[in-house]
């Protein structure tokens, strides 16, 4: 069903109340009017109409943010205990289950995805970041070292905060791009300014909330909404900022780490874009490879930082594996998030849908065919048909360039030479992850080592686990979110040595 009103949706009451409210910045543990007094309207992408709006921040509003959490870092966070502050972890995921229908609600409405993904995945997967991180707050620890210096010395490190960190986000997965940031940081006692993208504050904005319910004091998560061109520079220049961690655009990272540099050298860690190789081998279970093809570059209408958008086919199964994976893409169902039976919903704005579509006329242009999809539908809303196209390769558009759309670039091959088949999938700036399926172990270890990206899956399209780090290789990013590699992120070491005698 397509061209939906928001009067179409039942909104549970908790959801339908929070969109009513005046929603203001969090600083310092209030809810407050942006100093400007400005306030933005905030949409649903899937019937284009306005949800609710927003303050909106300047610079100033980001200054006070820094304070408040400098305030916190000096102050009442620092008394706080690690084992404290994995309580107060543990409870932030016990609200956010707790409160798991509104903010799975708030999240379909402003990012489109479909409410069941919202409700089964995204919920699920934040409240298991904030606890897997809670275990971490009592295990960040030094050593104790061995000096050869002349004397007696004793000597150890500490692995201490690293300070006010800014956290900067994308609009793909609001809640649980917030929730990658905001756990780590907290677990190694360090304090927030957070800004969600510009079209997707209101999941981020409640996180805050439950975060206070959660016993977290005021002025740890400080939470500014806005636009990047404004507020993400007040950020990243601002030189009371220790640290910057982004998601988003590679474009936008590399403007992000030159203000981190320029401004005072603040640490900055990147999580960037990607064009993700999937390699199907003859070998392969075909129905689970087709299953994993497609949910890896249709979920969420293929804007998902590792959407699995070249597909690289072994010749001998090459017509079964992308006419099976045009059949699914036909079949899945189209339509705004909120209402029942849509496997996806709409892209997030109209830019991204011009975008979109201008990346598929360019690949027809180009000469790719189109197998399966191509259109936009409905007169309402960013809707985009899955999309599947043949006859790509490198030097076309659809094959060198991030969509973040739900297209596909089918190729096959016919090189039994794993470093040839590595070195097509390689064969990008961009490295943030992979899949290959296969039942030859041999072959899935070898290739496991030589594709140059963050992430390899084997026999699987997605492995999102708490413990596993994530980041990229190449222009996929600088540094790991998840698993303990994230912790470096918001630690420095120091080394202290005593000379005894
Ligand atoms: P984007 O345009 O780079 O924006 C990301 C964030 O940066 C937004 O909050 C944006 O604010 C802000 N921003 C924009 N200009 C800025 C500036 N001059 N200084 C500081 N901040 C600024 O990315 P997007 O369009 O939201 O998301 C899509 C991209 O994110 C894709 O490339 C995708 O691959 C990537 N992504 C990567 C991962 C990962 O983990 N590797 C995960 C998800 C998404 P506004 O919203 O106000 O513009
Ligand atoms: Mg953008």
């Amino acid at each position: 069903m397509l061209d939906v009103t928001f009067k179409d949706y039942l909104l549970t009451p908790a959801t339908a109340a929070y969109l009513a409210r005046q929603h203001g910045l969090m600083i310092d543990g209030q809810s407050v009017a942006a100093l400007s007094g400005k306030r933005k309207a905030i949409y649903d992408p899937a019937s284009e109409e306005e949800i609710t709006t927003v303050a909106e921040s300047g610079a100033e509003d980001v200054d006070l943010a820094v304070r408040a959490a400098r305030a916190a870092f000096e102050g009442a966070w620092a008394k706080v205990t690690p084992s404290q502050r994995g309580r107060i972890l543990n409870r932030i995921a016990d609200l956010i289950e707790a409160n798991g229908d509104e903010l799975a609600e708030l999240e379909c409405l402003n990012s489109g995805k479909p409410l069941q993904f919202c409700r089964n995945v995204d919920i699920y997967g934040v409240a298991d970041m904030f606890r897997y991180m809670a275990g971490w707050a009592t295990k960040i620890t030094g050593d104790t070292h061995n000096p050869s210096m002349p004397g007696e010395w004793h000597a150890y490190t500490l692995r201490q905060p690293v300070g006010v960190v800014g956290q900067i986000l994308p609009w793909n997965f609001p809640m649980n791009m917030a929730a990658w940031k905001i756990a780590p940081a907290l677990a190694a006692g360090c304090t927030i300014v957070l800004k969600p993208a510009e079209a997707t504050p209101l999941t981020a904005l409640r996180i805050a909330e439950l975060a206070l319910e959660a016993g977290l004091p005021a002025g740890v998560l400080n939470v500014v909404t806005g636009k990047g061109s404004i507020i993400g520079d007040a950020i990243t220049n601002h030189p009371g900022i220790d640290k910057v961690a982004f998601t988003g655009s590679t474009e936008v990272g590399k403007h992000i780490a030159r203000s981190c540099v320029s401004s005072n050298l603040k640490k900055v860690s990147l999580e960037l874009g990607g064009k993700s190789p999937v390699i199907v081998f003859p070998d392969a279970d075909i129905d689970a490879a087709v299953a994993g093809i497609a949910g890896s570059i249709f979920f969420h209408a293929g804007q998902v930082c590792a959407a699995g958008s070249r597909l690289y086919v072994h010749d001998k199964v090459y017509d079964r594996v992308v006419e099976a994976v045009a059949a699914r893409a036909k079949a899945l169902k189209v339509g705004p998030g909120m209402l029942p039976g849509h496997d996806l919903g709409p892209v997030i704005s109209r830019a991204q849908h011009e975008s979109v579509m201008s990346y598929i006329e360019k690949g027809r242009g180009e000469g790719a065919e189109v197998v399966t999809g191509g259109r936009s539908l409905g007169q309402k809303g960013y809707f985009i048909e899955p999309t599947v196209l043949a006859n790509t390769g490198p030097g076309m558009t659809v094959h060198d360039e991030e969509i973040f759309g739900p297209v596909l670039c089918a190729m096959r091959f016919d090189e039994e030479d794993l470093a040839g088949i590595a070195a097509r999938a390689n064969a990008s700036p961009y490295g943030l992850s992979s899949s290959v399926w296969t039942r030859d172990i041999s072959v899935a270890h070898r290739l496991a080592k030589m594709i140059q990206s963050g992430i390899v899956n084997v026999n699987a399209h997605t492995s999102p686990d708490a413990s596993l780090p994530y980041g990229g290789y190449k222009q996929s990013g600088w540094g790991r979110e998840r698993g303990a590699e994230v912790l470096d992120l918001y630690t420095q070491i120091k080394a202290v040595a005593v000379k005894l005698a």
